[in-house]
């Protein structure tokens, strides 16, 4: 089977985890003589944003790709979700004792040397995939992690121009908005910042286009998904596969898993259930992009052209999440095995 997910970062990551769990790992990157050696009977594809990426302290920073990329590798801190296990702060206290900015940014040892191969990659030419794939080397994470696009595509917060007469706006990074101001100032839009331009990067169209199944994780509906489906092709990609598109639903009883998800929809004016982020993704059936929502049990969805299901929710570990992936499938008429047939 080939099937091509959606993610951000760590809802995205928790839920390749269990995917993995249920088809077994892809060999990623693959063996440079042959690309078939060792790929077992699934594909695993994972479309990333990059909408979080961001320049910091003159090194590229890439949260979602390296929060998949650690969390499948099991290099990733699990109490927080996102950096390295074992991790150490000298290099931020460090820029933070000569006053340099951003100070807000939890910049991690080991993670920066992440950052540091990425950025002397890309000074060299290569294109994030090719870095991707390089980095994955040493993770092995056992799905093929592809950046949505190897172009900037950034996303950027439209908030009140700090000191600014009435109606002033500016545009400040997203992981400032985030991180800084935890998303707790008046917002007014995103808008997604970089080259006027952007593709997706190479095998992001094919991924979609060939799959038996696309799966939406149970990322951040704006900023996650929302990020990817505009980098331009990807919209109408989702929309004319022949594989169906079923997604899960972040949003369990009213609220986001965790995070801030509520805090983007409202920003956009969508109401914080699984019903409304369904209708905003909209049926393709209508000029949406899904064929299948599967929501918490408990919750309650109606939206025409979308097949709704429910299933506990819950990503508590692989096992949990592959069962999780199994209902989504079969939403729409796609059976997935019951035992892990991988070829870990
Ligand atoms: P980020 O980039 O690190 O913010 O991660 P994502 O965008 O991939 O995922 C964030 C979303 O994951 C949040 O909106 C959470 O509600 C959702 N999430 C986290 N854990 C779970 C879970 O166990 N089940 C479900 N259904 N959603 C979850
Ligand atoms: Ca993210």
């Amino acid at each position: 089977m080939k099937v091509t997910v959606l993610v951000g970062g760590v809802g995205g990551a928790r839920f390749l985890l269990g995917l993995r769990e249920l088809l077994g790992a892809t060999p990623f990157p693959p063996h440079p003589d042959d690309p078939t050696l060792g790929l077992g009977e699934h594909q695993l594809t994972a479309i990333v944003n990059v909408g979080d990426d961001a320049w910091m302290h003159g090194v590229r920073i890439c949260p979602d790709l390296d929060t998949c990329m650690y969390t499948l590798g099991g290099g990733i801190d699990p109490e927080r979700g996102w950096g390295r296990r074992g991790e150490t702060w000298h290099a931020k206290e460090e820029l933070a004792a000569y006053g340099a900015d951003p100070d807000w940014f939890g910049l991690g040892d080991r993670d920066l040397a992440t950052h540091l191969i990425r950025t002397q990659m890309l000074d060299a030419g290569y294109r994030l995939s090719d870095v991707t794939a390089a980095l994955s080397r040493r993770w092995n994470p056992g799905v093929r992690l592809l950046p949505v696009t190897d172009d900037r595509h950034e996303t950027h917060v439209v908030i009140a121009k700090p000191d600014g007469d009435e109606g002033e706006r500016v545009a400040i990074h997203f992981q400032e908005w985030w991180v800084r101001h935890r998303a707790r100032i008046p917002t007014f839009g995103f808008a997604q910042v970089g080259s006027d331009d952007t593709t997706p990067a190479p095998g992001v169209l094919d991924a979609i286009a060939d799959a038996d199944v696309i799966l939406l994780a149970p990322s951040n509906p704006v900023v996650s998904i929302g990020a990817i489906v505009s980098v331009p092709g990807m919209r109408s990609a989702l929309r004319t596969t022949k594989a169906p598109v079923v997604g899960v639903s972040p949003i369990i009883d009213n609220r986001p898993l965790r995070g801030m998800a509520d805090e983007c929809l409202s920003v956009i004016g969508v109401e914080s259930s699984a019903e409304a982020v369904a209708a905003h993704y909209g049926a393709r059936s209508g000029n949406g992009i899904l064929d299948g929502w599967l929501i918490a049990e408990g919750d309650r969805a109606q939206v025409d052209g979308i097949a709704i299901g429910s299933a506990p929710l819950l990503m508590t570990d692989p096992q949990a999440t592959a069962q999780m992936i199994r209902a989504a499938c079969a939403l729409v008429d796609v059976a997935m095995p019951e035992q892990n047939v991988g070829t870990e």
